[in-house]
Order: C-alpha cells, then structure tokens, then sequence
C-alpha cells in the first residue's frame, strides 16, 4: 500500500494556493489533480450585518471541518504526490447553507449568489476530475456532536436501509440505486454490501486505522442511534441521480477533528483509505 511514486512518475506539480470563485468573494477554492473532490459547506466565519440571518433550518457551525479538510489534502498529496479538488465555503451558516436545497440555503441576493458560486466551483472541480478519470469520488465534510464519537458516513441510504441482512442489500439493488454510490455500485467487483459497510468500504478501511467509522464492520446503527445519513450535497453531486461522481457524506466527532494532531492522524487514515478504496472499487490507483 505504499504510495512512492514510481520512477516513471512525473514529479508532482505544484499546487497554487485557493482561488477565490465568483463575484461574491465567499467561495474558495483549490484546484486539485486527484478524481477526489473535498467540499465544506459549514465551517464559514464571515458573516456581514449587510446579509440578514437566516430565521428558519440549522445555523449551527461544523468547527474544524475546513481545518480537517486541509489536512486531509495535505495528507493525500504527501501520500500521492498530487491533491484533491477543495471548495469550502466562508459565508457564516446564519447567512447560507450550502448543504440544503436553494430556497432552503438561501434568500438574501448576496447569500444566493454564494450558494450558486459554491455549487458551481464543485461542479468545475468535477468536470476537472472527469476531463482526466472517467470517475471520481466526492466527499462532503461536516461535524457531528453525537453521543457516539464514530465518523458517520452518508449515503443518502436511511438506517433502516442499513440494517438489513447483507442477502437483501446485494439482492436488491433498487437499495444501490438510491444511494450516492449508485455508479461505483455497478462497477466494483464487490457486493454491496461490502461496498457500504465491509471491510473494503470506506468504514472499514478507516476503522481498521483507527478511525471508528459506521457504516462499517465493526459498528452497527442502533435503532435510538442518531445518524446524518447525507443531505443536499452529495444528492447533487453524487451519483445517485446520475453522472460519474460518486459521493458520501462525512460526519466527523470530535476526537477525529479537534485538535492539529487528532487532524493529522485522520487526515492520515483518510488519506490511506482512499488509496485502497480507489484500487479496490475503481481500479484506479492514486498515484
Ligand atoms: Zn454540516
């Protein structure tokens, strides 16, 4: 699993720093050249008396989701030698959710243009990846505050869904097509089941360095368990309704995201995970 470049590998190039998108200045954005696209839509800290808050919905921000996201690049491209495509979002959740459907996210003019900014810099970062993949894997972050201090993993599958006998997640497959890993489900040799909860899923990977992950398993969903189980973003841009992008939702507790080293050491298991799951699922090497 060691991911030296070979010889014959180019040297990996320079990344320019974030840019920012569009005319509203909330949006930032760096470019990246792995299939992976990173998005944070609630670790924004600019919020402008001029932009009213919002009265209705969640205004509660994920803290330290950006600076986990930033590990987890750092971590990708000192493991690969090239970085994958970030978008966060600056503007306040109080102003915009990014995460939700526009007349949910959004009413003021300003917060409407971030929002449509910030969707369309995912949808470039995703016409980057596929001008060079034929495929690509999408990963929303946030931060959970559940009782259990586990990454909760989203697929857009409810966690009835997830409850059901590996039997009935791989014989029926109108339960992989309502997912966000609707495309990568048709492609992986493996099942469904494994695909979402198995040793090889992204749970498992990451629970196997460390980072207890549900789905996966070793962890289960307990019907009086909370779950974020994914919301706007990764149904946009995932799979589930079409395209090559598929997508998951990244619930991260505390003990994974609060501190530099807790980051690192994340970032690290991310970083490793992924270059299994590629090989695995896509057969597609990160490097
Ligand atoms: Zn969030």
């Amino acid at each position: 699993m060691a991911c030296a470049p070979e010889p014959t590998t180019p040297a990996a190039p320079t990344t320019p720093g974030p840019v920012r998108n569009g005319e509203t200045g909330y949006i930032r954005s760096w470019p990246g050249e792995l299939p992976i696209v990173l998005s944070v839509p609630h670790d924004g800290a600019i919020a402008p008396a001029e932009i009213p808050d919002r009265t209705t919905g969640v205004t509660v921000r994920d803290s330290h989701a950006r600076a986990l996201a930033e590990a987890i690049r750092d971590a990708l491209r000192e493991r690969c030698g090239r970085a994958p495509h970030l978008i966060v979002c600056e503007l306040s959740r109080r102003k915009v959710d990014c995460n939700r459907a526009l007349a949910e996210g959004a009413t003021d003019p300003v917060a409407i243009r971030t929002w449509r900014e910030y969707h369309g810099a995912i949808d470039a970062a995703e016409q980057a990846v596929l001008a060079r993949s034929p495929h690509g894997l999408y990963l929303d972050l946030h931060s959970h505050g559940h009782p259990k201090k586990r990454l909760e993993i989203g697929y857009l599958l409810k966690a009835d869904d997830l409850r059901l006998p590996d039997a009935r997640l791989d014989a029926d497959d109108t339960v992989a097509a309502r997912s966000s890993l609707r495309a990568l489900s048709r492609r992986t040799p493996a099942k469904f089941s494994e695909l979402v909860r198995g040793e090889t899923s992204l749970g498992g990977l990451l629970a196997a360095r460390g980072v207890p992950a549900v789905p996966s398993p070793a962890e289960v969903l307990a019907p009086t368990d909370p779950y974020f189980n994914g919301a706007y973003d990764i149904a946009a841009h995932g799979s589930r309704d079409g395209g090559r992008l598929d997508a998951a939702q990244f619930e991260v507790p505390a003990p994974q995201r609060d501190t530099p080293a807790h980051r690192a050491a994340t970032a690290k298991a991310v970083a490793e995970a992924l270059e299994v799951y590629f090989e695995r699922h896509f057969g597609t090497k990160l490097r």
